[in-house]
């Protein structure tokens, strides 16, 4: 079923059919989870089904990146044990020593500090720009800029880039489109017929969804890449273990009911939030007055479950409702079941400060979960009065 299933099928058949065949030894519905670093040889070099050791490849890790290459509709797939080690496979296959780099000013943190303090000594060089100023990405791009990285809606001020016109900067300029999809999923944006080249994500977010497992992703359009690609990951070793792909795996065959109860609850926080006297301002592209809402609405199919929101009352007041809600517990990640409320400048933008990804102490993020939403909105009612 894999092989064939592409987009011929809509988006939650491919999350829940594609790499996931029957057993055929046994017909288990769900193909079983492979514990085993290596495999029974039929004679010297006479392997089954090309399986000789679980860093090169595991049947489970496979069946995972037969489901992330359906679900971003590209050609290859690639799995990894966190997100941040996806990005690092990712820019040592595609820079070398002078290679530079573009990304956004307010790009995830670890990707800043992935550039910034381990790349930068291997000689790669990067400009951080407003991916929303198209003129401004288009000057910073060099002879030598090998990625145009971008991020979209970007963590934790919810601006967006758009996809199709940074695809046309990039291949201009000879770069490569990087498109970080964890915020959006797959489910809400689809960052390659779009016209990028590689997309990230970190599993540990929406496409785990459970907050149980840490894990990472890059999809690529083209299958040469997609080889290099694959070459790197075994060759830098920095896999995710078969249990870790199950449960990616498994979460994944929710996504898309999980999407649409998180876009609801959100969109219901966004109405409850902008009604409040404490709120000096929300940031969600699903409002009409938010700068990127256009171009979110043409590349998007929902405005996702992030809310970030400012209090009138400033850093302290932000911290009394960090600390006040119940349902929604204190802590930092995203994109699970359950609501999560922190404070981007002490908690995981605290070591921006100073830096251009410094963001406002008023500030407080949402990631809200699929709980009914009435409990949602009371919890936050109490904390804020
Ligand atoms: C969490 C996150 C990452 C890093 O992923 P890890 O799994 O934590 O390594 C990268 N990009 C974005 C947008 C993230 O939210």
């Amino acid at each position: 079923m894999t092989g064939d299933q592409g987009p011929a099928h809509g988006f939650s058949t491919r999350a829940i059919h594609a790499g996931q065949d029957p057993d055929p030894a046994t017909g288990a519905v769900v193909p079983p989870l492979h514990l085993t670093t290596t495999y029974k040889q039929d004679g010297v070099g006479g392997l089954r089904g090309g399986y000789e050791y679980s860093r090169s490849a595991n049947p489970t890790r496979t069946a995972l990146q037969e489901s992330l290459a359906a679900l971003e509709e590209g050609a290859t797939g690639l799995a990894f044990a966190s997100g941040l080690a996806a990005e690092d496979t990712l820019l040592r296959t595609v820079c070398s020593p002078g290679s530079h780099v573009v990304l956004a000013g307010d790009a995830y943190g670890g990707t800043f500090r992935l550039l910034s303090k381990v790349a930068a000594r291997w000689g790669v060089e990067h400009t951080p720009v407003d991916l929303g100023d198209l003129g401004a990405v288009r000057d910073a791009m060099r002879d030598t800029t090998a990625v145009l990285w971008c991020e979209t809606p970007t963590n934790p001020l919810l601006n967006i880039a758009d996809i199709a016109g940074l695809a046309e900067i990039a291949h201009a300029a000879g770069a490569l489109l990087v498109v970080d999809n964890t915020f959006a999923s797959p489910y809400l944006q689809r960052p390659l017929p779009l016209g990028a080249d590689i997309v990230v994500h970190s599993t540990t977010k929406y496409l785990g969804g459970h907050s149980d497992v840490v894990g990472g992703a890059l999809v690529v359009a083209d299958a040469d890449l997609g080889e290099q690609l694959a070459f790197h990951q075994n060759a830098m070793g920095a896999v995710n273990g078969p249990f870790d792909a199950w449960l990616v795996q498994r979460g994944i065959k929710t996504l898309g009911v999980r999407m649409d109860r998180h876009c609801a609850n959100a969109e219901r926080v966004v109405e409850f939030l902008t009604s409040r006297a404490e709120v000096s301002a929300v940031l969600y592209p699903g409002l009409p007055d938010h700068p990127g809402h256009a171009v979110a609405a043409r590349q998007m199919s929902g405005f996702g479950g992030m809310v970030s929101f400012r209090l009138a009352g400033g850093e302290e007041a932000a911290l009394r409702v960090c600390e006040r809600t119940e349902l929604f517990t204190l802590a930092e990640s995203l994109g699970g079941v359950e609501s999560l409320i922190e404070h981007p400048a002490r908690m995981t933008h605290a070591s921006a400060a100073g830096s251009p990804l410094e963001v406002p102490a008023d500030l407080v993020r949402l990631s809200v979960g699929i709980e009914d939403v009435e409990d949602l909105l009371a919890d936050l009612e109490r904390a804020l009065s």
